[in-house]
């Protein structure tokens, strides 16, 4: 059971499979952040998405940016456990909490003016790595230290090629860079029910994108693996092996059993 994802064009296309990850991995999760949870809510996207790197199979060794990484956990999650999350909520003014149903959408905004090869000097430069936002400035530094990316139609050396550009020319590169990237849109701006005040949702936040992981903590899935175990044939292993959106219809089947159960001993 995979799903196919796609999306950029040019230097930025992307094109992976994705399983959907199993209730034992889910409980992994769960515990690395409950263990180290501050080093993980500072590094964790990168150390989730390795350890979730089993569940996707990549087209090309792709270089991918950390929004990539947020946007690939996403639909990971998606397919896994539900296409919308349950988001429990404190208003920043009035400070009252509630629940929101966040969906999780495509949050790929292509660039408006795709060009896939750029003309400076004698050289046509087929651009094939993206950056983001907060990466932009280092543009110049990452293309450096990412030489075999580039490909120029020129046999002159790239390094030469980038030593010699003057700064009007630096800045074509860069707007060139800024605009042929894809772009991420993860921020949702929502209104507080009670006071009407907007307020936005971190949602490329580390911690959110772990938070949307699961929607156990790990105490709750100890406590529905134990049950499933005590009220019906299943093994542990055979809980650990469901995809978490599986173990849920069996929980809610489980619930309507023994309450059938309960009726009939009346
Ligand atoms: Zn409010």
């Amino acid at each position: 059971m995979f799903k196919t994802i796609k999306y950029g064009s040019g230097y930025g296309q992307r094109e992976f499979d994705l399983e959907p990850y199993k209730s034992w991995q889910e409980r992994e999760i769960l515990l690395a952040s409950s263990l180290n949870e501050d080093e993980f809510l500072i590094s964790g996207i990168d150390k989730i998405f390795e350890y979730l790197k089993t569940n996707i199979i990549f087209k090309n060794d792709y270089k991918l940016t950390k929004n990539e990484k947020i946007y690939i956990l996403y639909m990971l999650r998606s397919i896994s456990v539900s296409e919308s999350i349950n988001s429990k909520n404190i208003c920043p003014e009035c400070k009252k909490p509630f629940d929101l149903e966040l969906p999780i959408e495509n949050f790929v905004k292509m660039p408006e003016n795709f060009q896939n090869s750029f003309e400076l000097n004698d050289y046509t430069l087929y651009y094939k790595d993206s950056f983001e936002d907060n990466e932009i400035e280092n543009y110049f530094f990452k293309i450096k230290n990412n030489i075999n990316s580039i490909e120029t139609s020129n046999e002159k050396d790239i390094e030469n090629f980038i030593n010699e550009l003057n700064i009007e020319e630096e800045i074509i590169l860069k707007s060139f860079v800024e605009q042929n990237k894809t772009k991420f849109e993860f921020a949702s701006i929502k209104k507080c029910p009670y006071c009407k005040s907007e307020f936005k949702i971190p949602m490329d936040s580390d911690s959110f994108v772990i938070s949307i992981l699961s929607e156990d903590s790990l105490i709750s899935l100890y406590k529905t693996i134990s049950n499933m175990i005590f009220h019906s044939n299943y093994s542990k292993t055979d809980i650990d092996n469901m995809i978490p959106f599986e173990r849920g219809i069996f929980v809610s089947l489980l619930d309507a059993n023994l309450k059938e159960l309960r009726e009939v001993k009346k």
